[in-house]
Order: C-alpha cells, then sequence, then structure tokens
C-alpha cells in the first residue's frame, strides 16, 4: 500500500520505519524537506536527529506535504496537534480527496503550561475538525491513545495485550485501518463508532499524562479488560 506519513517528529519516522519493514510503499511528508533531512537537532523526546534517522533510512523518501498525499492511497497524520488543520490544508484538500485519512494527532494545548489542555475538547475533537475541514477524506482516528514505541511494537507492552480505538464514518476506511493496526501487532482494535467518538479517544490523553507522569515511562497502555 502507498503510504504518505505526514509528521517528522516522533511518531511520522517510527510509524514510516514500521511501516516500510512490513513490505508498503511509504514516504515521509514535511513543510521543508531540505531543512528537514538537514536537521542535526535531537528530537523533542530525545530521540535521533531527523538527519541521522534519514541517513539511516534512505529509501523512505522525504517530500513535501502535498508530494507526499498526491501519492498515496493512505495519508497519516501524524503532525502537531495545534497545526494539523494547517499542515492538512498545505497537503491539499484536493490531495486527500477520497484518501484513507488515519490521524493519529492529539490537539494539546500547552498555552498554559504544562500539563496541556486539550482543544477542542469535551463537544467537538480534532478527529471531528479535520473530517469536517476535508469532508472528501475518509477520516479514522487511531493510536493517539500510546506512546510512539508502543504503536509500532505493541508486544512491548505486556505481551500486546492492551486495547487499540478506532473512530470513523467509513467502514471501508476503518477496515483498511484495522488491517494495518493489526500489521502492526494490535489485537484488541475496538470500534469505537463515528468520527465524534474520537472525543473519548482524544480525553484519554489527560489521564495517559498522569499515568506518565506516576510511573515515570511512556511504555505502557490502557486495557479495556471485559
Ligand atoms: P510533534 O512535535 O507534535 O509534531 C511534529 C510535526 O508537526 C512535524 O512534522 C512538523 O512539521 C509539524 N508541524 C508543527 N508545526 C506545524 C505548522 N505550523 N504547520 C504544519 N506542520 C507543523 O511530533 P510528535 O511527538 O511525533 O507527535 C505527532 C502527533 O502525534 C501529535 O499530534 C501528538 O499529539 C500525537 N501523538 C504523539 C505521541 C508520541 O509518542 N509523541 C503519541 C500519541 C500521539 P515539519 O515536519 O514541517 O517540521
Amino acid at each position: 500500500m502507498k503510504i504518505a506519513v505526514l509528521g517528522t517528529g516522533t511518531v511520522g519516522p517510527a510509524l514510516a520505519e514500521a511501516l516500510d519493514a512490513l513490505g508498503h510503499d511509504v514516504v515521509i511528508g514535511t513543510r521543508d524537506p531540505r531543512a528537514t533531512v538537514a536537521r542535526t537537532e535531537p528530537g523533542a523526546t530525545g530521540g535521533a536527529p531527523f538527519a541521522a534517522w534519514h541517513a539511516a533510512h534512505s529509501r523512505i523518501d522525504v517530500v513535501t506535504l502535498a508530494d507526499a498525499a498526491a501519492g498515496a492511497d493512505v495519508v497519516v497524520n501524524a503532525t502537531n496537534g495545534a497545526s494539523s488543520l494547517e499542515a492538512l490544508t498545505t497537503a491539499g484538500a484536493e490531495n486527500l480527496s477520497g484518501k484513507v485519512l488515519m490521524d493519529v494527532a492529539n490537539p494539546l494545548d500547552f498555552s498554559q503550561g504544562f500539563p496541556p489542555s486539550l482543544n477542542p475538547v469535551n463537544t467537538d475533537s480534532l478527529g471531528e475538525q479535520i473530517q469536517h475541514a476535508f469532508p472528501e477524506a475518509r477520516v479514522v482516528k487511531t493510536l493517539n491513545t500510546m506512546t510512539a514505541s508502543v504503536m509500532v511494537d505493541p508486544a512491548s507492552v505486556a505481551g500486546g495485550e492492551h486495547s487499540v480505538f478506532i473512530s470513523g464514518n467509513d467502514a471501508d476506511a476503518k477496515e483498511t485501518v484495522r488491517g494495518l493496526l493489526r500489521e502492526l501487532g494490535h489485537r484488541d482494535i475496538i470500534d469505537l463508532g463515528d468520527i465524534s467518538t474520537a472525543r473519548g479517544a482524544e480525553m484519554i490523553l489527560p489521564l495517559w499524562l498522569r499515568v506518565w507522569g506516576a510511573l515515570g515511562t511512556g511504555a505502557f497502555n490502557f486495557k479495556v479488560a471485559r
């Protein structure tokens, strides 16, 4: 499958690497490809600088947001949640039309410091805002409830015995995402319903952040026991 991963933080490279290893045809999208591949500062969470990551994964092309989305069957939104609508607008509505848009972003608002709040929240969600802004895209919210390393290697936590959620309006798009999640090793995939259910998935974040603070590690996940 041709997959465009929009995002060069922690999540984008992790998902791109994992999906490439699974045999997909993956590109990374960024605002300024030349500047991004020249980045030598460490990632926000202390990960390898993008230049070093790219040197080790040179077959994954780094292109503009629009070029990445234009050639893809599936587009992954792994951009900063506060800027996702801007990033997707730059990618181009015409390049997202008809595509499965797998949204892993969280609308974290750091304007009042840490811990961040969510914006939007309660009666709206980033997933819904993206679907509203790009009505021809088939948005599926998923994977936003766990750290990047767990997204791509769920077995690293409790042998993979934990849950991942999907929300979206398009049944076929959700089936495509379900397939990708299974390929990544996720087994307990819970379909919450239409895209408005992304509110619930996004509102896990305040709890996720507190568990992270309590445990001192992001290497955990939530399990819906039943
Ligand atoms: P991040 O630092 O939140 O986002 C980096 C990406 O956002 C870069 O690709 C950057 O584009 C893009 N970006 C920033 N400002 C922009 C703007 N004004 N216009 C367009 N694009 C802009 O990276 P992250 O930690 O990998 O997180 C990615 C998303 O996944 C976030 O929404 C986050 O909440 C969510 N998430 C993260 C984790 C995690 O483990 N870190 C886990 C679950 C969910 P350039 O490439 O052009 O610089």
